[in-house]
């Protein structure tokens, strides 16, 4: 019996190092099937393609074993929802842009857009070399989210005016559409700012609701037909010169994930980083080609005077919303600090170098 027994023992101990031998990693390798929501129309050019690619990478990456299913805003929570339904856990994930958050926290503002703050090369030297990203993660972690650039609409247009803007007092009563922090600066020089969904934007232009709007750039502008609404297309977007998106990831299920599927969504959010910004750089560039010389738009420059007058405002308007927060005057100090640092470099070298390639 004894022997028996101990025969019947080895060979179910045999039995069962032949299936870990055959299969090692059977186990091991746990399949995660997860949803994004995102705060972009279904087939908006970059963004939410730009989100698809996302998954696509991430299900590249890891094997097959990470799959995300993507929605565009709307279709599972509303565009403006992104926020919560990750912190929550509704879903794991989301793509949106962080100043919609604002009135979560004051401090997410400056991880999106800052209004005369950094470009799009800006923003990336500051989020990973600059101690941008820890700090995202830090303003961030309260909410249950973990943070990840993903994308950059590069140095956004001024908008699309019925009006001359010649002096900042040109401002003074104009009625605009303009959100977040661009909005409260222009509200310091007088402009009627007003608020408006992106399916309104175009008849309230065409029907002299508003004299103007700002929307991203030339190929997504081009989309909208502003062209037949407005006279004049000014540059620069001042307001937004670098607008970083973001991924958002529900703290808890990143947490839980292997260490190599956390890596795949971080090498494919860095990788769609780069290429949204490119995309943006490729397409407007074609985009603006075809709005002046097919549709005859009236490009105009921002007067310097005007320029210099907005970003004292802009000043101001940081200043005020960085004592809403602690965390917002944190960030704020950091920014103002890195970005004083690295200027010094970026005159001598960026700022030169355009000016003699003009
Ligand atoms: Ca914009």
């Amino acid at each position: 019996m004894k022997r028996r027994s101990f025969l019947q023992k080895t060979a179910l101990a045999g039995a069962a190092a032949a299936t870990t031998l055959s299969a090692p990693n059977v186990w091991a390798k746990k399949t995660y099937l997860w949803r994004m929501v995102t705060s972009w129309p279904p087939g908006l050019p970059i963004l939410q393609t730009g989100a698809e690619r996302f998954a696509r990478r991430v299900e590249e990456l890891s094997g097959g074993r990470l799959r995300i299913q993507v929605y565009a805003g709307g279709e599972l929570v509303p565009p403006l929802g992104v926020f919560d339904a990750v912190s929550q856990g509704t879903v794991e994930c989301g793509s949106s842009a962080a100043y919609y958050w604002a009135g979560r926290e004051p401090a997410c503002q400056w991880f999106a857009a800052v209004p005369f703050g950094f470009n799009a090369q800006g923003i990336n030297t500051w989020m990973y070399s600059g101690g941008g990203l820890k700090l995202w993660e830090e303003t961030y972690a309260p909410f249950n989210l973990v943070p990840r650039p993903m994308g950059n609409t590069g140095v956004q247009m001024g908008g699309w005016f019925n009006k001359e803007i010649n002096t900042t007092s040109d401002f003074k009563g104009l009625k605009m559409r303009i959100p977040g922090l661009g909005g409260k600066v222009l509200s310091k020089a007088g402009a009627t700012v007003v608020l408006l969904a992106g399916g309104e934007i175009y008849t309230s232009l065409e029907r002299g609701v508003i004299d103007a709007t700002e929307w991203v750039g030339p190929l997504h502008d081009l989309r909208m037909g502003f062209y037949q609404a407005a006279k004049y297309y000014y540059y620069p977007g001042w307001h937004e010169p670098g607008t970083c998106m973001e991924l958002t990831i529900n703290k808890k299920k990143y947490e839980a994930l292997p260490r190599e599927l956390q890596m795949a969504i971080d090498f494919a959010a860095a990788e769609c980083n780069t290429w949204i910004l490119s995309e943006f750089e490729a397409k407007n560039g074609e985009a603006l080609q075809t709005l002046v010389n097919k549709y005859k738009v009236q490009l105009k420059c921002f007067p310097k005077k005007v320029l210099q007058d907005l970003r004292k405002l802009a000043e101001e308007t940081l200043e005020e919303e960085a004592n809403k927060s602690k965390q917002a005057r944190k960030v704020h100090e950091a920014f103002k600090t890195f970005k004083k640092k690295v200027e010094a470099w970026g005159t001598i070298s960026e700022r030169v170098y355009y000016d003699v390639i003009g």
